[in-house]
């Protein structure tokens, strides 16, 4: 919410603040002036308030699948960066309507500094409100209200660690999930493994129970100290102790860890790594594998061959693993994986 909005509402009763809340979820309704349960001298002085908090700078559409990605301006002048990822339906059902997941943002740059990632590259400007990272799924549903298309799926993979802004991403998740149809286990946190946050996940009743997923990318020490620096040794002591905790906590079948892992040629993908990765695996219980293809952010680094990626997916489904290799999509739009750069002169 703009601090304006904060400022106009404080004499209001408590309700008008759902009502344009729930009014903002409507991709139809375009300003204040159109919500019609609000009174007209309260849309009258709310007329001067912008109805987002974030403004279309750039979109890119891919030209290879269907993904777009939109950098969006913040008020502030700096700017964040959001992908939508369209997902081909199993069955062709004639007027259905598309269905979308969407990768958010968190912050404005990262702190993390994984050597993989342009974000990381970057370094970390600022935390994004719960307002700016709900604007992003408002965005969407509002370019694609008239595409025909449905968002029902959300993840926290964008620029920055939602786990270092707590308490923002679990307003905005919170507040997700009050106004529309989306679940909490269609909603994915991913996280570099940030040990204080997860404990407090554990602890925190008003934690909605999404999905969590570690972005691991190797168990060996060494290895994942190099790619990530943010790395603390006694994370994989810790990880599956938290585990066992959080399965404890959000017990539903449908309720699982994921682990996802960035394939590296030469650097985390040889038959020591894949062992030591089975090894924790089978201690973190109900867990889900994601092999990530790299897509180059430019330096040294580069993806792993495809027979080595097959080698490991072939293993790990053997091992009793449930296992996918990611889809990479909008590669040529740098909006895969790790390539989110906050490419804009300002960042
Ligand atoms: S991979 Fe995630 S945690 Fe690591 S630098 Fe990039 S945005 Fe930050």
């Amino acid at each position: 919410m703009t601090e304006s909005l904060e400022k106009i509402l404080a004499g209001e009763k408590k309700y008008r603040l759902k009502q344009i809340e729930a009014a903002k979820f409507d991709p139809r309704i375009n300003n204040f002036s159109e919500i019609s349960t609000l009174s007209k001298e309260l849309r009258e002085k709310l007329k001067s308030v912008p109805w987002l908090s974030v403004k279309l700078a750039v979109l890119q559409e891919s030209r290879i699948d269907n993904t777009k990605k939109a950098i969006l301006e913040l008020s502030d002048g700096m700017v964040a960066e959001t992908v939508l990822m369209g997902r081909k339906m199993k069955k062709k059902i004639k007027n259905a309507e598309e269905r979308y997941t969407i990768c958010v943002s968190s912050q404005v740059g990262c702190a993390m500094g994984c050597s993989f990632c342009a974000t990381g590259i970057g370094g970390f400007k600022r935390n994004l409100s719960a307002e700016e990272i709900i604007d992003q799924f408002r965005f969407w549903q509002r370019w694609l209200c008239v595409k025909n298309g449905k968002i029902d799926n959300v993840v926290f993979m964008g620029q920055g660690e939602p786990l270092l802004n707590y308490d923002e991403v679990k307003q905005a998740i919170i507040i997700l999930l009050k106004n529309t149809e989306i679940g909490p286990t269609k909603i994915t946190l991913s996280t570099a493994g940030i040990m204080s946050s997860m404990e407090k996940i554990l602890t925190d009743i008003d934690f909605p129970p999404v999905r969590v997923a570690i972005s691991l990318h190797s168990a060996v020490n060494e290895t994942r100290k190099k790619i990530m620096p943010s790395h603390q040794n006694n994370f994989f002591e810790f990880l599956p102790i938290w585990a066992k905790k959080y399965h404890e906590k959000f017990s539903s079948r449908t309720h699982f860890l994921g682990l996802e892992y960035l394939l590296l040629d030469s650097i985390n993908d040889d038959e020591k790594h894949l062992k030591v990765f089975i090894k924790l695996a089978s201690k973190v219980g109900r867990v889900r594998i994601n092999l990530i293809p790299y897509n180059a952010v430019g330096g040294s680094l580069r993806g792993s061959k495809e027979e080595v990626i097959k080698h490991w997916h072939n293993i790990l489904m053997k091992s009793g693993f449930t296992t996918t290799i990611r889809h990479s999509q909008g590669a040529d739009i740098d909006a895969a994986c790790g390539q989110l750069a906050n490419k804009m002169a300002n960042c």
